[in-house]
């Protein structure tokens, strides 16, 4: 036994006898207390993982089969807490940009993994940009500190797991045979997503309709370029039972966009215009609501903080994902009770799920009750 353990154990007894001494039973603490921070350090360890979609990905602007993602883990006095950084091409992170910028974190000069604030500000200080990267040590982080603490963070957090959203689940692009055939796949969900900004798109709603009344949301990832067409398709979606539209118009459009949600008759998300904090001050009178997603904001930290901000603004919130595994996706929904919108079905489009978490059952999201975001690791990787 070296020194500093010799010592370590000879501390914790002389605490604890005093705490008997004092009529307290030291059992009563976790042994988190007793933890020796001197020697303990922080180990940051990430591999690039490919995603596997089941089916082409297809949005306003490209199409794709696959999603680079970094699989991340931080160490610490052997717990290990998993994170991910997910990093759809169009987005400008890669597996190199990634790979750079992990290498640069160095996590081993903090002794404490419970100072999240201050070493979640040090990671942001690292490089501007690289939110998704920044989010893969953050849910990694949370992960590892939920799990010192033994409690899942829907419960640190004071959220009602019983309160959970509805998921939608997205419907691509496709042949009006392939939509239908989509649509009944998707029995279980109660509420549908699809993509819109072609010139397709009533014929898309249309098909949908002619196979189930099932809400629906659209996502126009900026596709609509004036605002009278983008007010006069919202009319007609709202006829066909659409009740929300994500990013109508191009994020630069703000006095348009701004001028769309007063007239529109369904509330309006920025998607693309909401990446940070600072952008939800920005969206307030633009758009009615904001989606918020791990990967744009860099993490479950900034996230809560926004959520906070969006409701004092008397802003509607919709948390979202990008094609993740178990573990981002379990990441965020722990913030999902209370939230009205819900867009998580990022993992259900995989075939390499290297982990299991957060389910969606008959439609809602679930939460389990395992410590820190809530997986386990169900494929080696
Ligand atoms: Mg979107």
């Amino acid at each position: 036994m070296n020194k500093s353990r010799r010592d370590f154990l000879t501390k914790s007894t002389l605490i604890g006898g005093a705490l008997i001494a004092n009529g307290i039973n030291s059992n009563i603490f976790s042994k988190n207390i007793f933890i020796n921070k001197k020697n303990k350090k922080m180990k940051l360890s990430f591999k690039p993982y490919t995603l596997q979609l089941k089916h082409v990905f297809t949005l306003a602007s490209s199409s794709r089969t696959t999603t680079p993602v970094m699989l991340t883990q931080i160490e610490y006095d052997g717990v290990i807490g998993y994170g991910e950084a997910s990093m759809p091409p169009y987005l400008g992170e890669s597996h190199e940009t990634a790979t750079k910028f992990l290498s640069k974190v160095d996590l081993s000069q903090f002794k404490d993994p419970f100072e999240m604030e201050t070493i979640l500000e040090y990671v942001d200080s690292i490089e501007p940009l690289n939110p998704a990267a920044k989010a893969s040590v953050d849910i990694a982080l949370h992960d590892l500190v939920g799990k010192l603490l033994g409690k899942p963070w829907h419960k640190i957090w004071g959220l009602n797991k019983d309160k959970t959203p509805y998921t939608s689940f997205t419907i691509g692009i496709d042949t009006p045979e392939v939509v239908k055939q989509k649509v009944k796949e998707a029995e279980e969900y109660k509420v549908l997503k699809v993509k819109l900004g072609r010139d397709t798109d009533k014929q898309m709603i249309e098909t949908i309709r002619s196979v189930t009344s099932k809400p629906i949301n659209v996502d126009v990832n900026q596709g609509w370029k004036d605002k009278f067409f983008a007010l006069d398709m919202i009319n007609w979606l709202k006829e066909k039972d659409v009740k929300m539209v994500e990013q109508p118009m191009p994020k630069e459009m703000i006095d348009d966009m701004a001028w769309l949600t007063e007239h529109s008759p369904l509330p309006t998300f920025g998607d693309e215009a909401v990446q940070r904090i600072p952008d939800v001050i920005k969206a307030h009178g633009v758009y009615s609501g904001i989606n918020i997603k791990l990967m744009k904001c860099t993490g479950l930290r900034e996230a809560h903080k926004m959520i906070d901000l969006a409701r004092s603004l008397g802003m509607q919130v919709m948390l979202g994902c990008m094609t993740e595994t178990s573990c981002g996706i379990s990441a965020v929904s722990q913030l999902s009770p209370g939230v009205e919108w819900a867009d998580l079905d990022g993992n259900l489009l995989i075939n390499n799920d290297p982990f299991e978490g957060t389910k969606v059952i008959d439609g809602k999201v679930v939460l389990n009750d395992k410590p820190g975001i809530g997986i386990s690791k169900v494929l080696p990787h």
